[in-house]
């Protein structure tokens, strides 16, 4: 077994510590996702009424929206502990059994990434989840022997931006299963301007509009170009935040009005110049734009989706009208990489 280090709430931190600060820390400072947030509540004050353990939780949606903010905050208004694990890094059953053992009575565990699980966790997993028990083999071939081994009642939420790679059977066995959508400009507004509050950054309604409508929804990428706005104030403008400064301290990374930034826009000027437009695999369009499918796929095409920029048809994926009238009126891709 590899050796068992305590997760906890710190470990899955982002980068950078004001990434905490701005973090909601309980369910009701969480703007936006009503019908999510009122369901989750629901069944956590059932729960706690109850003295039952939550049911089992899949939070599905693009990166950036939200899914670990409400895994953490279930296990505060519970008034349980939680432990943090991403599929990824769960290459074998041993990987997980520490985590398993460790849960207590109504804790959480969070599996981050998990249809990144392999097949084998995800079969350890089954009895967990629905008996709370774990099988365990020993030896192996004719004298191999099953042992039971029985857990504490717990709470896992799973959360993943690829919810058609999760295999019917572990899909199934979570009884709330909640999809994030992403967030209107006024919702982003609000996160944007208490953001602003809590890095002591004075901010009028129009600017925080402004930073919201060029994030493409998602409330990590306008905590990101806040900062960067703030960067961009403290170092060029030497005053306080208006919207003169967060227009042109956007414009230089090359975010676009509705938030794309260059490497959102190189993705639709290779469909439209490279393959007229498509229909194109997503293989090819990765390959020459020298970047992996998996970066495509997760950050670039479900806010082009939703914004009906291109299509996925049979035949792969084709600029709309609206995505030709994008490019027609955005600047040049500018840098090359995804910037946050
Ligand atoms: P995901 O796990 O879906 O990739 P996160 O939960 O890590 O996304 O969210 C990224 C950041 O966005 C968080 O650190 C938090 O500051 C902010 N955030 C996300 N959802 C909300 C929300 N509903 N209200 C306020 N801030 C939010």
């Amino acid at each position: 077994m590899s050796e068992f280090r305590e997760p906890s709430i710190e470990s899955m931190e982002d980068s950078q510590p004001e990434d905490r600060v701005l973090r909601p820390q309980r369910l009701e400072e969480m703007i936006g996702q009503q019908d999510v947030h009122e369901r989750l509540a629901i069944a956590i004050d059932a729960a706690r009424k109850r003295s039952e353990p939550l049911g089992h939780i899949l939070l599905d949606g693009p990166p950036g929206l939200g899914k670990t903010t409400f895994a953490t905050c279930i296990p505060r208004e519970l008034g349980t502990s939680l432990q943090i694990a991403s599929g990824a890094a769960l290459g074998a059953p041993k990987d997980l059994l520490p985590y398993l053992t460790n849960a207590g009575e109504s804790s959480v565990l969070f599996i981050d990434e998990i249809h990144r699980l392999p097949i084998a966790v995800e079969e350890f997993l089954y009895p967990a989840m629905e008996d709370f028990r774990i099988d365990i083999i020993l030896g192996d071939g004719m004298s191999a022997r099953t042992i039971n081994m029985p857990l504490q009642p717990f709470t896992l939420v799973g959360a993943t931006t690829r919810a058609g790679l999760l295999s019917a059977p572990l899909r199934d066995r979570f009884v709330v299963r909640e999809h994030l959508d992403y967030y209107s400009v006024s919702e982003l507004a609000k996160i944007v301007f208490r953001s602003a509050g809590k890095l002591d950054m004075p901010m009028d309604d129009e600017t925080a509009t402004e930073i919201a409508g060029r994030s493409r929804g998602t409330p990590r990428l306008a905590n990101n170009r806040l900062r960067w706005v703030r960067d961009y104030s403290t170092s060029r403008a030497n005053r306080l935040v208006d919207l003169e400064i967060a227009r042109t301290a956007l414009e230089m990374q090359g975010i676009d009005e509705l938030g794309l930034d260059g490497f959102d826009r190189r993705y639709l000027e290779t469909l439209q110049r490279v393959f007229g437009g498509g229909p194109a695999g997503i293989e090819a369009i990765a390959h020459t734009m020298s970047t992996a499918v998996d970066t495509l796929e997760d950050d670039v095409e479900p806010f082009l989706l939703r914004y009906e920029l291109i299509v996925r048809t049979p035949r792969g994926r084709r600029l709309t009208e609206r995505g030709e009238a994008h490019l027609g009126d955005a600047p040049p891709s500018g840098p090359q990489q995804k910037l946050f």
